[in-house]
């Protein structure tokens, strides 16, 4: 079950992924049910307590990478799941048209719903804890700040908006996206959030991979779209076939038997839902101008 729902997660883009520059930003990776239109603020949201330093230091690496890709997150099981009338909204119809904007001082101030357990809280403080430990990027709980990130569930999945578009922003973390075993999803999202893109998104995607769309429903095929160096860049870093930002082999295929995304050198595994790849982290790093880590 719980990989069933981890599933779900994976994201699929409204916003985001990977680099900067003006775009617009919601960056939804899955909906697990069908979204009428962007979420944008979700209604009744009730504030739990700040994180706690112990919760940000909680151990879950232990279960950390235990279970293989092919073995839990398998989109392969997703799939007939978002397959029946579950909308992926594309980044061109419904992303909003404003510049993205990066988070002044690498600071993201946050408020979190009282809705998670213990254990989630452990994982979401876990992976805040990484970009502390590997960049400057900072989560503070909200004060008095009129930009800020709401993480909550929304019954719609895992999604962000891509870097910070003013006012309160909500990040979606369903039940299905927050697990020890697989913290890559938490990383993605808030990746989105400080500004980032899906990797296959990028505008010298063609050279690294190829994309077989006539495997992929229509609706879906946003997902793929590769985005214009007027619209982001690539921070001068290599592609990375590694990156938590990548989407796995057969995301959204029809037939699974069919890749979507074929590496075009070596043989890779993409897709990965484990954590910060080496790359990762120097964009992150770079996009913020981080002067250490
Ligand atoms: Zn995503």
């Amino acid at each position: 079950m719980a990989h069933k729902l981890l599933i779900m997660v994976i994201c699929a883009v409204i916003i985001g992924g990977g680099f900067v520059s003006g775009m617009p930003s919601l960056a939804s990776d899955y909906y697990p049910i069908r979204p009428p239109r962007p979420p944008l603020l979700q209604e009744n949201f009730e504030a739990g307590d700040p994180l706690t330093e112990e919760e940000f230091h909680s151990d879950i690496s232990s279960k950390t990478g235990e279970m293989e890709l092919d073995d839990s997150i398998l989109w392969d099981n997703q799939h007939p799941e978002l397959h029946e009338g579950d909308v992926m909204l594309s980044s061109g119809k419904n992303a909003i048209l404003s510049t993205v904007r990066l988070w002044p001082n690498a600071t993201i101030p946050y408020v979190i719903s009282s809705g998670y357990t213990s254990t989630q809280r452990k994982v979401i403080a876990s992976v805040m804890n990484i970009y502390q430990n590997k960049t400057c990027l900072r989560f503070v709980p909200r004060t008095t700040q009129a930009n800020y990130i709401r993480i909550q569930k929304s019954g719609r999945g895992c999604w962000s908006y891509v870097g910070r578009i003013g006012g309160a922003q909500d990040v979606s973390l369903d039940d299905g996206c927050i697990a020890s075993w697989a913290p890559g999803v938490v990383v993605h999202e808030l990746m989105h959030t400080a500004g980032f893109w899906h990797e296959h998104m990028r505008p010298d995607r063609d050279k690294y991979v190829s994309i077989n769309l006539n495997n992929v429903r229509q609706e879906y095929r946003g997902n793929f779209n590769k985005m214009s160096t007027t619209q982001v860049t690539t921070l001068g870093l290599a592609y990375d076939y590694g990156s938590v930002m990548h989407y796995p082999a057969r995301a959204f295929a029809v037939d699974r038997r069919i890749p979507v995304i074929k590496a075009l050198i070596g043989s890779p595994v993409l897709g990965q839902q484990k954590g910060f790849s080496t790359l990762d982290l120097q964009k992150l790093k770079k996009l913020y101008s981080c002067k250490s880590r």
